[in-house]
Formats: structure tokens, sequence, C-alpha cells
């Protein structure tokens, strides 16, 4: 299973394997008058608070002048609008699309922030690229060349194992609150940009609350006004309010679990960084209770740490920061004061039912991949949804035949997903297994005739870049046992490996 090529998207052929596309009816408007249930999926009527008349398509599918909401302009609403829009423009069909999204991501500090790492595997950035999706070279810092992993027992430097598997850290949107503003595009930016130049609006409002009452969804806007579509997208990540006000109206939909995880930006200067950091990317396995993974990236003047985990709270950044593995990445063994941090939330779990007659859920907001590649799965559910949209309809059994299956797919590899981070949580607890995982690691790195076996699985698990499956399976090849065992004795025993490994051991 790969997600790398865009013909291997779920999604992009209904999941059927079928191809034929449902036409798209360009006469289908007509003004609404009876206002059924939203969940019997009815043809409804108009909001009695809403100022205008309005015309709206009578089934299920769009037509010339039909409104679409995409609430929330991150990576998921961006790209469903683009996708979607860039389909209809094909079929001569022109709608109403309004992204909402007060935030401004020229602002810096929280006003602008989207709380992320930004890490992306190159293969991301070259599927939007096939897509016309051309990200600024700025936005891009392709520099990332390797991983370090830190553990107790040493450290290791593991290199990009093939060209396509490489990472870039993307430019999310400006820096901490007192930085200055950089002209560098952020990436969140660039693709609501993208959306507006393919004709969305761009409305720079809170919806503060979603009713379906009058058989269509109707939203609330911050300043008390309310607006009626046909077709509602969810893509306001994993903290809006909204997914619970959508919870209570019993569409099925219940929101994804979430778990605090801990975001901080150090200013050490771009020298600096570049003398402790290189230009790696720092993970720590260490033995810390609730910690899953942790990262120091390097990005210009600024190093993000991002702590990833079931319960990150302020005495397990303390102890992190406190950690001798830790304190050697900065100058003078110290990590200086952060001059930002925050304890965003992220998805441990998939939405029940993400999407209901004339509702969908994407990204965050829906099924995200587990700890790593979000904004690969925006990617892939915004595909999906505008996919199932614009060549089939938007009545739940449409979402269920043909968003859906994007969405399982990514679920039943999330449940891999588990089971790998629950071997590697295994590691950390166990010094003779990360002795044993350090030696094999420090083998392949430094000997080009060994299959780098270990070096891949970690690589994939840090970064995200292939599917948990493909991971996992990975890990059941008879040789990667035989020399784990091998290792394990070794590494115990003491055995030296012959090979000077290229980042000291402790
Ligand atoms: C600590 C941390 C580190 C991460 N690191 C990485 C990483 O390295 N690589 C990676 O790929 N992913 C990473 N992620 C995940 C990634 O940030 C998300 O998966 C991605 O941003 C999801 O995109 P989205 O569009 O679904 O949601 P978001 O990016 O959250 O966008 C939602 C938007 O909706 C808007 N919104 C919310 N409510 C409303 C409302 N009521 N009205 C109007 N607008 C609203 C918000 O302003 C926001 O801009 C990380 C996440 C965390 C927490």
């Amino acid at each position: 299973m790969s997600y790398e090529r865009t013909d291997d998207i779920p999604g992009a052929d209904g999941g059927d394997g079928r191809q034929e596309p449902a036409p798209i009816e360009p006469e289908a408007i007509r003004i609404l008058t009876d206002p059924n249930s939203w969940l019997s999926g009815g043809t409804a009527g108009s909001s009695s608070t809403s100022t205008e008349t309005r015309a709206y398509s009578d089934d299920f599918r769009l037509s010339e002048g039909s409104r679409v909401a995409v609430i929330g302009g991150g990576p998921a609403g961006s790209l469903f609008a683009q996708f979607l829009l860039k389909t209809l423009n094909r079929t001569g069909t022109s709608i109403e699309l309004d992204i909402f999204e007060p935030r401004n991501f020229d602002f810096c500090g929280p006003a602008g922030c989207n709380h992320c790492g930004g890490v992306v595997s190159e293969s991301l950035v070259q599927l939007l690229a096939a897509e016309g999706i051309v990200l600024p070279d700025e936005t891009v810092q392709r520099g990332i060349d390797s991983y370090v992993m830190h553990m107790d027992v040493g450290s290791v430097r593991i290199d990009t194992p093939l060209q396509e598997k490489r990472i870039a850290a993307v430019y999310r949107g400006h820096g901490p609150k007192n930085s200055e503003i950089s002209n560098i595009p952020g990436f969140d930016q660039h693709l609501l940009q993208r959306a507006t130049r393919l004709g969305a609006n761009l409305r720079p409002q809170m919806v503060t609350s979603v009713d379906f009452t009058t058989g269509r969804p109707e939203l609330t806007l911050a300043d008390g006004r309310s607006e009626n579509y046909d077709l509602l997208v969810i893509a306001s990540g994993l903290n809006s309010a909204l997914l619970s006000m959508v919870e209570q109206t019993g569409c099925g939909f219940v929101r994804p679990k979430a778990a605090k995880s801990f975001v901080a930006e150090f200013k050490l200067g771009a020298d600096a960084v570049e003398r402790h950091l290189g230009n790696s990317m720092h993970v720590f396995l260490l033995d810390l209770p609730h910690l899953q993974f942790a990262a120091l990236i390097p990005k210009g003047d600024y190093v993000t740490l991002v702590m990833l985990g079931d319960k990150v709270d302020e005495a397990l950044v303390n102890a992190f920061l406190n950690a001798e593995e830790v304190r050697k990445c900065f100058p003078e063994r110290r990590p200086p004061p952060n001059i930002c941090q925050c304890f965003p939330r992220l998805n441990v779990s998939q939405a029940r039912r993400p999407y209901a007659d004339r509702l969908i859920f994407i990204g965050d907001s829906g099924v995200a991949r587990l700890y790593k590649d979000g904004i690969g799965s925006a990617y892939r559910t915004a595909k999906a949804a505008a996919n199932c949209v614009s060549l089939y309809g938007f009545s739940s059994s449409d979402l269920e035949k043909h968003y859906w299956p994007a969405c399982r797919k990514i679920i039943i590899d999330n449940l891999m997903g588990k089971c790998v981070f629950g071997v590697c949580h295994l590691i950390q607890k166990l010094a003779f297994a990360r002795r044993s995982v350090l030696r094999m690691t420090e083998q392949e790195q430094n000997d080009a005739n060994v299959v780098p076996r270990m070096s891949s699985v970690l690589w994939d698990v840090f970064t995200g870049s292939a599917p948990y499956k493909e991971v996992f399976l990975r890990t059941l090849h008879p040789v990667f046992i035989a020399r784990l065992m091998w290792n394990l004795c070794a590494a115990n025993l003491r055995i030296p490996t012959g090979k000077k490994p290229e980042v000291t051991a402790t």
C-alpha cells in the first residue's frame, strides 16, 4: 500500500475502481421553499434569519450557482477549495465557494501560527507540484538531509535512505510573537492565496455556530449574520468548538480524540544552529513517561522543538530539556529560555462518521495520520472529498461510497501505526533494546554494503514518509529479525562493530 502516487489516492476513482463520473447538471437550480429535515436528507429551504433570497440546487449535486462553505483556511480547507474549483472550471460550472478563516497568516505569534513542526516528505512536495501547486523555494527548506537519533546509550546519524524519501521543512507562517516579519511566503498563506486566485472568496470571519434544522447548513458568523449553503465542508482543525456543536446535531459525527503536545521556538542565531544541529533533524528516544516522540528542527535562526505523546505537560517538558542528550544540542549545554511556546492538541484517533448529507469533515477535523504527516492527511482527505463532490455528489451515501474509503485507508494504517509506536515505546523503556537498535543502525550507516533495514524503518517512523503497514511488514522480514537478534546479543556483550560510528556513542 502506498500513498505516494496520485492514482493511488483513495477516492480518486471512487474507491471501487469506477471511473465514470456522474454528469454535473448546470441547470439544476431552484428556489427552495420546503424546509425538510437535514437529517432525512430532504431538499430544504432558506433560513428565517438569512437576509438574502437564495437559489439552491435541488439535489445532492453541485450546479451553476450552488453555494459551498468551507470552514477553515488551513491546508485541508485551501486544498479542498482548489481541487473542487479546478474540476468545476473544467466542466464550466460556476459555483460560489466561501472559505471562512479569521486567522491572518501575515501576523507573527499566535494570531498567525499553525502550531506545527512543518516537516513534510519531499514526495508530498512533488505530489503537490504534480497538481500544479508549486511551492516557492523559500517556503520549502530542503536543507534537511539526515536525522540524528539520540538515546541515553548513544547517538547515531541516519542519512536519507533514498532520494524520494527526502524530507523538507515547510515554512508554515511567520515566527514567534516578537520575531521580525520576513518576506517568505508561508505554506498556509500560499495555499489560501491559490484558492482565492481560482475563485474562492476568503471571508476573514469566525463561524460561531452551525445549524441544520432547515435542512441545509446554516452558518452564523461572529457579526451575528446567518448564511445558508448547499454544502458545508468543515476543515476547522482539531481545536474548534464547532466540532462539539455538530456532534450535538445527532448526525452521527463524533470528534477525533486529541492529546496535548508541545511546540517551542528557541532563537540561537544561524551560526549556532549550524554548529550545534547542522542540517539534521534531531530526534530523541528517551525513557520519559508519556513521551512518544520529540524532535529539534533547525530553521534558520530558530530551532523548533516538537514533543508528541499521550500526556505532554510542563513537568515532562522540563524533564526533557534537562536530559543530557538534549542539553548537548544547545550552546553551552543549556537550552536558552524559549521565545514562544504552546501546548496544541494533536489527533490520536479519528472522527466517527466524518460525513452526512451536505456535510464533510476533512483534515484534522476528520481523519489524520497518527502522530505524523498531518499535512499529508489534509491533502488526501481534501482530494478525496473534492473528487466525491464534483464527480458523484454529496449525499451521505455518495460520501460513504466515494469519500469514506480514503478515510478508512488512513484509519487502518493508523492501527498498524499503533503497533509500530508500541514497539518504539518498548525500545524507549528497555536499555538492552536501545543498545541493540543503536548498534544495528551504526553498522548500517558505516558500511555501504549492509542493507539499511533498521535505518529505513527508523527513517519512516520519524518522518512518516511511508504507510505504517509497510514499515511494520519490513520489521517482520526474517533478515531484519535475525540481525536484530544478533545485535541484541553483540551490543549487550559489548562486541565492537569494527567500524567507527558517525556520532560517538556515550
Ligand atoms: C505539535 C504539532 C506538530 C506538528 N508537526 C507536523 C509536522 O511536522 N508535519 C505535518 O505534516 N503535520 C504536523 N502537525 C499536524 C498539522 O499541523 C495538521 O495536521 C494540519 O495543520 C491540519 O490541517 P487542517 O487544515 O486540517 O487544520 P488546521 O491547520 O488546524 O487549520 C484549521 C483552520 O481552521 C480555522 N478555524 C477554526 N475554527 C474556525 C471557525 N469557527 N471559523 C472559521 N475558521 C476556523 C483555524 O483558524 C485554522 O486556520 C503537527 C501538529 C502539532 C500539534
